[in-house]
């Protein structure tokens, strides 16, 4: 197998067609290697390649990796229970994975006791798949947007979300979703869609940001 560098240009090449394809400026998405059960190494090598912003999934996993070096932004993708909700808050510079009132005032609350602003993420479901990968279903979006109204120390940046495989039409939805809540919200949100396999599709939709393990780091171990 190559190596990092040279998977990272093929990665970069590949994003730069599907943004050419879907007639996008390369500048408007952002990469986010995802660097969950990749060794603390490889995250230092793709820092000297310029990223300085990482995904995780795990928060034990994550909070190592962001001690060990702080000065590298961790973002929270994975599920977070409400215990390690103050743990997250102390490791993360964002949180994607909130998808439910309880834990909206649960972050709100630490947030305040350590005295930090964190970026956060909804994680949308709206195919019923919350059991599996977390979100929020559509039905409860407003009582989640009013607990974050009441969170001035959350930040609301945009949409997260996985849908499942193989149903590219589900990026058509939640662009329309994210469109949405913009206009009802009078607020700019970002959108997190497209993995390594359906990146391409994801851009097409109008992804601003896509998260990349596999196609940026290798097979996780
Ligand atoms: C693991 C993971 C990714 C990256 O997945 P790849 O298929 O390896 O690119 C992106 N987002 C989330 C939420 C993940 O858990």
């Amino acid at each position: 197998m190559n190596g990092l560098a040279e998977r990272v240009a093929a990665l970069q090449a590949r994003l730069a067609r599907a943004c050419d394809a879907a007639g996008r400026d390369p500048d408007s998405v952002e990469l986010l290697p995802v660097s969950k059960k990749q060794p603390l190494a490889l995250i230092e090598e793709a820092a000297m390649l310029g990223f300085p912003r990482f995904g995780e999934n795990y928060v034990q996993e994550g909070a190592e990796k962001a001690a060990a070096r702080p000065d590298l932004a961790f973002c929270l993708l994975g599920p977070l229970q409400r215990n390690k909700a103050k743990m997250a808050l102390q490791a993360f510079a964002e949180i994607q994975s909130v998808d439910r009132v309880e834990l909206v005032d649960r972050l709100a609350r630490f947030a305040e006791e350590l005295e930090v602003r964190r970026g956060v993420w909804i994680q949308v479901d709206l195919w019923n798949e919350a059991t599996k990968v977390g979100g929020c279903a559509e039905a409860d979006l407003p009582a989640l947007l009013d607990a974050l109204r009441a969170a001035p120390r959350l930040a609301l940046k945009g949409l997260m979300a996985i849908p499942p495989p193989e149903q590219p039409e589900a990026f058509t939805h939640l662009a329309r979703l994210r469109d949405d809540l913009q206009q009802r919200l009078g607020q700019l949100l970002r959108l997190s869609m497209g993995m390594s396999a359906d990146l391409d599709a994801a851009i097409a939709a109008g992804s601003d940001q896509v998260r990349i393990g596999t196609a940026f780091f290798g097979e996780r171990n």
